[in-house]
């Protein structure tokens, strides 16, 4: 059986957001990377609706020179909203009060596909190799190194960082156990040509429309507007019409009578968040959905803790390849990761609206932001995820 040789690479598995990341920052820092993908081709993002990039995110990804081209097909986000379905605003938070914590005081909202296209062309342009309907079935480490078996064909490498999504196989393959699975929560996320702002007075380009019976959240994309809504699982997704969705989220926010909202496109999408306790396994590195499926509060906190982490794995795989740090670095790396994680989860339990346990308990924490200022600010700047940025982070002067 033919095994191709490691000399001195990292295979990625997992084209998906997170691994392209983790594949950009090695190549780019001059390691040999192989990404293995199951998918016959690119993910055309048709699962997905959108991406909102926090501060933090873009920060990050600012140190690959992906942010510009990012910026250039997103829209920027700069102010926040709650309100009700009267149309009462409770509270407004603009992000430009953070331009002394980051480079980018703003979310970037873009279609999910235009991400991965973006870190696909950048990766075209290094030495970085991807195979595609290469489905990782087989695994082993041992010696120092792992083989990894894809598409009939053994391949091996110093390293494998698995990005292989929530479902994760390679999770399996090493033993690994996610820790404890919250409560699964099941969205609805519709997305509109309808231009809300137009519609709506005041409406920010990400408003939480808090409500007793129906929250839901409303962003701004480039041309449409997105409508996520929490819906029970007691209510079955199949017999929903457009028509029906439709109604449901006019009624959520609220439009009068007469406005039609149109329904472009309709995906249901339900998670439990789950944990893994390391992200390291030998020389199996978790990233992403395969280390960490996070509760949706309307941030995409997931996608972006992803995203974070993917950099600073790159950042510190590649200093262990390069002999610059020991492996050992690589346990620090782990630790930290999943310690700030778990803290920031905390800290969003206990003072995040969209995860307050009920209605009034929500709009309470909103009137808390409203009446204290280090309160909102704070907030703000946790959901930016500033806390989980890397360390050794240098805002540019
Ligand atoms: C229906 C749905 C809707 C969602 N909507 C949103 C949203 O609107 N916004 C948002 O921020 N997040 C959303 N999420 C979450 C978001 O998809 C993830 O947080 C994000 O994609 C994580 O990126 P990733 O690269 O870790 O994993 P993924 O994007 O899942 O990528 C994993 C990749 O690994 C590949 N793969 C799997 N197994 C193997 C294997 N054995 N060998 C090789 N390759 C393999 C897969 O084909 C895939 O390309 C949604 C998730 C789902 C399921």
């Amino acid at each position: 059986m033919h095994t191709f040789p490691s000399r001195d690479r990292v295979i990625v598995a997992g084209a998906g957001p997170v691994g392209l990341t983790a594949a950009l920052a090695l190549a780019r820092a001059g390691v040999e990377v192989l990404v293995l993908e199951a998918r016959d081709a690119p993910d055309d993002g048709e699962r997905l609706a959108s991406a909102s990039l926090q501060p933090a995110t873009l920060d990050q990804l600012a140190v690959l020179g992906v942010d510009r081209a990012l910026a250039a097909l997103g829209r920027r986000v700069e102010r926040l909203q709650w309100r009700d379905r009267t149309g009462t605003i409770h509270n407004q938070l603009h992000m430009a009060s953070l331009a002394m914590l980051t480079d980018h005081p703003f979310r970037l909202n873009l279609d999910y596909s235009r991400l991965t296209a973006i870190l696909l062309s950048k990766l075209a342009r290094t030495n970085a190799r991807i195979r595609f309907a290469a489905e990782v079935d087989g695994l082993t480490d041992a010696g120092g190194s792992v083989r990894v078996h894809a598409a009939g064909e053994w391949h091996s490498a110093r390293y494998l960082i698995a990005a292989d999504g929530a479902a994760s196989r390679i999770r399996s393959m090493v033993g690994a156990r996610p820790g404890p699975t919250g409560r699964p929560m099941r969205l609805l996320r519709l997305r509109t040509p309808t231009q809300l702002d137009e519609l709506l007075p005041r409406l920010a380009p990400l408003t939480y429309v808090h409500d007793e019976v129906q929250p839901c959240t409303v962003q701004a994309l480039p041309g449409h507007w997105l409508v996520t809504l929490p819906i029970p699982d007691t209510t079955a997704e199949g017999p929903l019409t457009r028509a029906q969705m439709g109604a449901l989220a006019r009624r959520a926010i609220a439009l009068g009578p007469g406005h039609r909202l149109k329904v472009a496109h309709a995906r249901w999408h339900s998670s439990a968040s789950s944990l893994l306790r390391s992200y390291r396994y030998g020389h199996v590195l978790f990233a992403g959905d395969a280390a960490h499926v996070l509760p949706d509060l309307g941030d995409d906190l997931g996608l972006n803790a992803g995203l974070q982490g993917a950099v600073d794995l790159g950042r510190v795989l590649a200093a262990v390849m390069g002999a610059a740090a020991s492996p050992a670095a690589l346990e620090d790396w782990s630790q930290r990761r999943s310690t700030s994680l778990a803290r920031h989860l905390r800290a969003l339990a206990g003072t995040c609206p969209n995860a307050a346990p009920t209605h009034d308990a929500a709009l309470d924490r909103v009137r808390a932001m409203n009446s204290d200022r280090d309160a909102g600010h704070a907030w703000l700047t946790r959901s930016a995820l500033l806390p989980l940025q890397p360390l050794t982070y240098a805002r540019s002067a």
